[in-house]
C-alpha cells in the first residue's frame, strides 16, 4: 500500500449507530448499493445530494484501492405517494397528467436523471430497472411467503413479527403508531408492509403482472432487496440512501433480507451483520430549502437545470454539498451556492495557472505534498470528512514554492476523490450562459473594450453609460474582482 493511504477507512453504520472500519466481504472489492430515484418526475437538487454522497463514497473506496461495483437502481414501477403503501401510484398519476404511457414517463425521467448525474461528474454506475426484475421479485416473494407473509384482499403482506430485531435501523418504528405506517384493514402488525399489491377489482393499471397472489405490482421495498442480491450477492458491503429511508424503506428491506438470507444464525437477528443483506448502512442527511421551492409539487421546483439556467455551473452545487459533512443537514441558499461557485472558480484558476507552468503532472516526492496527501487520506477516511479534505486541497493550491508538476499530480489525486474536475476545467467552462440572457459574450467584450477606452480618455459619462446599458442587459461589470473576473451575467 502506498505511504499516503495508511489510515483505515472508518464509516458510520446507521445500523449500529457507530463508526466501523471498512472490512470488505470480498478481498480487494467494494460492493455498494444506493437507493435510486422513482422516475415519475424530475429529481430536485436535494435528491442529487444523495447521489453526490454515494459517488464520493465510491470514489473514496477506489482511492483506498478497492475495485468498486456500484448499483443505483431505477424505480420505474410506481410505488405509492406515501412510503407506507398508501395513496396513489406515482407513475400512473404522472402518466395520466402528462397524457403519456407510464413506460414513456419512466424512460424520460430516467434519462433526465442520468444527464444530471453526468453534469455532477458522478461516475457511471449500474442502473438496473425494477421492471426488469419483476420475475425475480415474484420468485423471492414465493421463497418467503410461507414463513413470513400472509394474504389479504389487497395483496401479500410481510409480517414483521416473523423476523428478529425488526426496526432496529430506525430505532423502534413498530410501536409509535405514526401516520407513516399504512392503515390497511386486516394487518397483523401496524408496520407490516406489502410484498405484492393486487390491482383492485375494476381498476386497470398500465404496469401490472401476474403473480401467485393475483395480478398486480410488487411492493416498493422488494425491488431493492432483489436487485441488491441479484447484482451484488448477499452480504454485500454498503447500502446507502437518504436519511428518510432509515425509517421505513430500509428497515423493511432488512426484514425481507433476513427472511431470505441463508446465514440465519440463532434467530437470524441483526447482531450478525450478514443477516441484514448489507453489512454497513449509510444515510446522507437532507438538503433543506426554506423557500419551499424544492418540493416537486411546487410548480417550478429546484432542479439542477434551474441552477444551470441561472448561469451557475453544476459542479458548484457538488462543491456546496462537499462543503458540508454528509451526515449534517445542509441549508440551500443562493448565497451559499454562489459562494461555492466563487471557491470553485478560485480552484480552477489556480490549477489552470499550474497547467500553464508544468507541461504534465509529475511524481509526488516533496515531503510537504506527501504530508498533504496523508492528511487528505486521513480526512476522507474519517467517515468521508469532505469539508476537511477540501481545506487540504486549498492548502496545496496555495503552496506556491513547490514544483508545479508535483503539485498538479497531488491535486489530480485529490480531485479524483472529490469529483470536482478542477484538474481539467478552465475558466471559460465555468461561465455558463443564463437561459434568458439577451446579450452575447462577444457583444459584452466589445462594450467592455469601449468602456475601457472611454475611461482611458477620462470620458466618464460615456463609460458610465456603457455600464448602465450592460446592467440593464443583466450583465454585472466586476471592477476590481479579486479573481480577475471582469463580468458575469446575472438573472
Ligand atoms: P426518491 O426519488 O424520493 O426515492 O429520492 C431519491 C433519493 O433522494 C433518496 O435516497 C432520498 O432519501 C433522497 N432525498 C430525498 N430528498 C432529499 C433531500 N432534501 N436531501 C437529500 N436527500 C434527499
Ligand atoms: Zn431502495
Amino acid at each position: 500500500m502506498e505511504s499516503t493511504d495508511q489510515t483505515p477507512l472508518m464509516l458510520f453504520n446507521s445500523l449500529t449507530r457507530s463508526l466501523e472500519p471498512f472490512a470488505p466481504v470480498h478481498p480487494g472489492e467494494a460492493r455498494v448499493y444506493s437507493c435510486g430515484p422513482t422516475v415519475y418526475n424530475y429529481q430536485h437538487i436535494g435528491n442529487m445530494r444523495a447521489y453526490v454522497f454515494a459517488d464520493t463514497l465510491g470514489r473514496t473506496l477506489q482511492w483506498k484501492g478497492y475495485k468498486l461495483t456500484h448499483v443505483v437502481n431505477i424505480t420505474d414501477v410506481g410505488h405509492l405517494t406515501s412510503d407506507a403503501d398508501e395513496g396513489e401510484d406515482k407513475m400512473e398519476r404522472m402518466a395520466a397528467r402528462e397524457g403519456k404511457s407510464a413506460w414513456d414517463i419512466a424512460r424520460f425521467y430516467q434519462q433526465d436523471f442520468e444527464r444530471d448525474l453526468a453534469r455532477l461528474n458522478v461516475q457511471p454506475k449500474q442502473h438496473p430497472r425494477a421492471t426488469d426484475y419483476v420475475d425475480a421479485m415474484i420468485v423471492w416473494g414465493k421463497s418467503i411467503a410461507d414463513r413470513h407473509c400472509y394474504e389479504l384482499d389487497s395483496g401479500l403482506y410481510f409480517d414483521v413479527a416473523t423476523v428478529a430485531d425488526y426496526g432496529r435501523l430506525a430505532r423502534a418504528v413498530t410501536e409509535d403508531g405514526e401516520g407513516r405506517i399504512e392503515s390497511v384493514e386486516g394487518k397483523r402488525n401496524a408496520a407490516d408492509f406489502a410484498i405484492w399489491r393486487k390491482t383492485p377489482p375494476g381498476e386497470a393499471r398500465q404496469m401490472e403482472w401476474d403473480s401467485p397472489w393475483g395480478r398486480g405490482a410488487p411492493g416498493w421495498h422488494l425491488e431493492c432487496s432483489v436487485m441488491g442480491e441479484a447484482l451484488l450477492g448477499f452480504p454485500f458491503d454498503i447500502h446507502t440512501g437518504g436519511i428518510d429511508h432509515r425509517e421505513i424503506h430500509h428497515p423493511n428491506e432488512i426484514a425481507q433480507n433476513q427472511a431470505f438470507c441463508c446465514h440465519a444464525k440463532d434467530d437470524g437477528g441483526l447482531d450478525d451483520p450478514r443477516n441484514s443483506g448489507a453489512k454497513i448502512w449509510m444515510h446522507n442527511n437532507f438538503l433543506i430549502d426554506r423557500s419551499g421551492k424544492m418540493s416537486k409539487s411546487s410548480g417550478e421546483f429546484l432542479r439542477l437545470q434551474l441552477l444551470i439556467d441561472k448561469g451557475i455551473h453544476p459542479l458548484a452545487y457538488r462543491l456546496m454539498c462537499l462543503q458540508a459533512h454528509y451526515r449534517s443537514e445542509l441549508e440551500f441558499t443562493w448565497d451559499n451556492l454562489l459562494a461555492a461557485l466563487t471557491r470553485l472558480k478560485r480552484m480552477v484558476m489556480a490549477v489552470a495557472a499550474l497547467r500553464d507552468t508544468a507541461m504534465s503532472a509529475g511524481v509526488v516526492t516533496h515531503p510537504r505534498l506527501l504530508a498533504a496527501l496523508a492528511e487528505f487520506d486521513a480526512a476522507i477516511s474519517d467517515d468521508l470528512n469532505s469539508p476537511k479534505a477540501l481545506t487540504v486541497l486549498d492548502e496545496v493550491l496555495g503552496q506556491k514554492k513547490i514544483d508545479a508538476a508535483e503539485r498538479l499530480a497531488a491535486i489530480a489525486r485529490m480531485d479524483a476523490v472529490l469529483g470536482l474536475n478542477v484538474i481539467a476545467m478552465s475558466r471559460p467552462d465555468l461561465r455558463l450562459r443564463p437561459a434568458d440572457a439577451t446579450i452575447s459574450e462577444a457583444e459584452i467584450e466589445r462594450q467592455l473594450k469601449l468602456r475601457k477606452e472611454a475611461r482611458a480618455d477620462k470620458n466618464f459619462a460615456a463609460s458610465d453609460a456603457i455600464r448602465d446599458a450592460l446592467t440593464a442587459a443583466g450583465v454585472e461589470v466586476m471592477d476590481g474582482d479579486p479573481l480577475g473576473w471582469e463580468w458575469a451575467i446575472r438573472v
